[in-house]
């Protein structure tokens, strides 16, 4: 199984004609309350692709319907602390040129505890993997625990925090970075220097390169590979990479070699990018099968 540590969070999205101005009170002529965070949509690929995934996270204790909408795409939830006080959420602006404005408050998503953490990974043993982006806190203990255990550990170090970041990775076996996470974890301007810094820093790690429209570049003890993305008609890439992340990290721990991993993951997030929004972009398996045979 996979054990995703991460993030939930309740995007609230306000219609406006213009960004609210100091002392301003402004009526909204939209409103909608979505399901997101990095942590949430990973858990939801992961799911979609079929893989048996437990979310390790919190929210607030009036938010069950977050909890069943995470279940109705395969997630197992029991690992989701409810605790009183706000869940993770972003209030968001989006004006007529659809620039948007947005307030984002983590809440529950930093009040993990390394005893949920520890309880969450009790029946966890070598076949499985621990996930991890960078929406909560509670990594360097879920290292260490996994470590304990024998888990395979992926991190998708995002949002970048390259101080922080760096001590972690010398302990995970997988790292998942798009381009410019690569170049400000390295110090780096360009990819090509990032990947070689990548490289150069940490010999053993398998590396998962996202390049968006290039597609993504696989790096570990099989060699160097590169999966072409597949051509769509993007609409709206939110999600892109939690997608991608999600299936192939599903057929990886189902044992599948990374450019088969690859080429599920860039199905998914190829037709991810063609659909509006973040959770509700996410393809299920029989659409993501369909579209590998056509
Ligand atoms: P992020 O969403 O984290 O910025 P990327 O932009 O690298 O990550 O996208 C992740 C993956 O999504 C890519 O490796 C690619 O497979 C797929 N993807 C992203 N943009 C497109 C696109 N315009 N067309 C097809 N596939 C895309």
């Amino acid at each position: 199984a996979i054990y995703n540590l991460g993030s939930i969070n309740l995007d609230h999205l306000y219609r406006v004609d213009h960004f609210v101005r100091p002392g301003e009170t402004l009526a909204s002529t939209d409103f909608q309350t979505l399901l997101g965070g990095k942590g949430a949509n990973q858990s939801i690929a992961l799911g979609r692709a079929g893989a048996r995934v437990h979310h390790i996270g919190a929210i607030s204790r009036n938010d069950d319907w977050v909890l069943n909408e995470m279940r109705a795409s395969g997630v197992d939830t029991d690992r989701v602390a409810q605790l009183d006080g706000a869940s993770g959420h972003a209030i968001i602006q989006l004006d007529r040129q659809a620039e948007n404005a947005i307030i984002l408050y983590p809440g529950a998503n930093h009040r993990l505890t390394r005893e949920q953490i520890e309880s969450s990974l009790a029946d966890a043993g070598p076949d499985d993997w621990l996930l991890m982006q960078h929406e909560t806190n509670g990594l360097a203990d879920a290292i260490e625990l996994a470590r304990q255990k024998g888990l395979s550990i992926a991190f998708n170090p995002a949002p970048m925090v390259a101080e922080a970041a760096r001590p972690l990775i010398r302990d995970v076996d997988l790292l998942i970075v798009n381009e410019v996470e690569a170049m400000d974890l390295t110090g780096t301007r360009d990819i090509k220097a990032a990947e070689s810094a990548l490289t150069r820093d940490y010999p053993q790690l398998r590396i998962l390169l996202t390049l968006g429209r290039e597609g993504v570049v696989y790096i570990g003890p099989e060699g160097r590979e590169q999966q072409l993305a597949f051509q769509v008609d993007a609409v709206d890439t939110t999600a892109a990479g939690d997608t991608f992340i999600g299936y192939c990290l599903a057929a990886l721990a189902e044992g599948l070699p990374p450019l088969e991993a690859m080429a599920s993951g860039g199905a998914a997030a190829a037709l991810c990018v063609t659909r509006l929004g973040a959770a509700q972009s996410i393809p299920r398996r029989d659409e993501v099968d369909a579209f590998l045979q056509s």
